[in-house]
């Protein structure tokens, strides 16, 4: 809950040596935002649109979505908020829509169900155009594996905004980018030209690289003993996003965890992503660490 002490920095953090990181915050359910203040963040850096959508019949009604976008953008005030489509499939299922059962790694979660079911991702992709003359909205794809992906979604976004257009209703195409969470992508980053910003997105990129789910009984074991693994990961990803040049954000839950805080600075994130719960913990964590992820000289 905001409170008169919480810093109204715009989720413009420095670290010891100066360092400016940007803090955003992850958004599941958009009534969480009345007890933020947007002056407390740098914006949404990742709103999952699945919790916001919980049937066919929504995903099917582009007014409920618009709406539901609208609010999100209005709360921003102008910050950048980046809306991830619709990562449903595997263990995320949407209620109506029948899809082969599998974990995360099933074959038909993300992107691929949205191309799969090209009805769904265009009625999201107008929802989105149209929502986006609200505010700075950015739209990420989720569990894209090929460069491919992006472009077939980009075709949509395209014909879509053509056919908004035809209708005297101009809409930009907004940024489109991608999360980074499956290892074959992440391995290739280099390769996402079409991809204007990659979010990592280290739960689901922990899932796969430890062969073991989110929820399983000893997932957390597992998990915990593949971190070594996800930041040598990492830290190739980010080698290959810097030859882009392309603006990288983490957004998965290690990225709201002070713990792991100095060796993603190390690898040089500045721009993290959390649930708002979090906030306070994090920024705490950054003014006293310097931006090479070391303690700064009296801690
Ligand atoms: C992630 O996989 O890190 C992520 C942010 O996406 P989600 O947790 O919604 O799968
Ligand atoms: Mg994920």
């Amino acid at each position: 809950m905001f409170t008169d002490a919480s810093p109204c920095d715009n989720g413009e953090v420095r670290t010891a040596d100066g360092t400016k990181i940007l803090l955003s915050i992850n958004v599941n359910d958009p009534a969480d935002l009345d007890s933020v203040e947007p002056v407390t963040t740098a914006g949404v850096g990742l709103m999952r649109s699945e919790f916001a959508v919980s049937s066919v019949a929504e995903a099917a009604s582009e007014e409920k979505q618009i709406v539901i976008y609208r609010h999100v953008l209005k709360w921003a005030a102008g910050k950048p908020v980046t809306i991830r489509m619709l990562d449903i499939g595997g263990d995320k299922p949407l209620a109506g829509l029948s899809v082969p059962p599998g974990g995360p790694a099933t074959d038909l979660r993300g992107i691929r169900l949205l191309l799969a079911h090209p009805e769904i991702a265009r009625v999201q992709a107008r929802a989105l155009l149209r929502a986006a003359v609200h505010g700075d909205l950015r739209v990420t794809l989720p569990m894209v594996t090929f460069p491919s992906e992006i472009n077939e979604m980009r075709s949509i976004f395209r014909e879509e905004a053509e056919r908004l257009s035809s209708r005297g209703m101009p809409h930009p195409i907004p940024p489109i980018g991608m999360m980074v969470e499956v290892p074959a992508a992440a391995l290739m980053l280099d390769t996402f030209e079409t991809a204007d910003f990659f979010s990592l997105g280290t739960n689901d990129l922990t899932q796969q690289l430890a062969a073991s789910t989110r929820d399983g009984a000893n997932s957390m074991t597992f998990h915990r003993a593949a971190i070594p693994a996800l930041f040598r990961f990492l830290e190739g990803a980010m080698r290959l996003a810097a030859k882009g040049g392309k603006p990288v954000s983490i957004c998965g839950n290690i990225a709201g965890d002070p713990q792991w805080l100095p060796g993603l600075l190390a690898i040089g994130l500045r721009h993290f992503s959390v649930a708002p719960v979090q906030l306070p913990a994090i920024r705490s964590a950054i003014v006293g660490l310097r931006a090479d992820g070391t303690k700064a000289a009296g801690d």
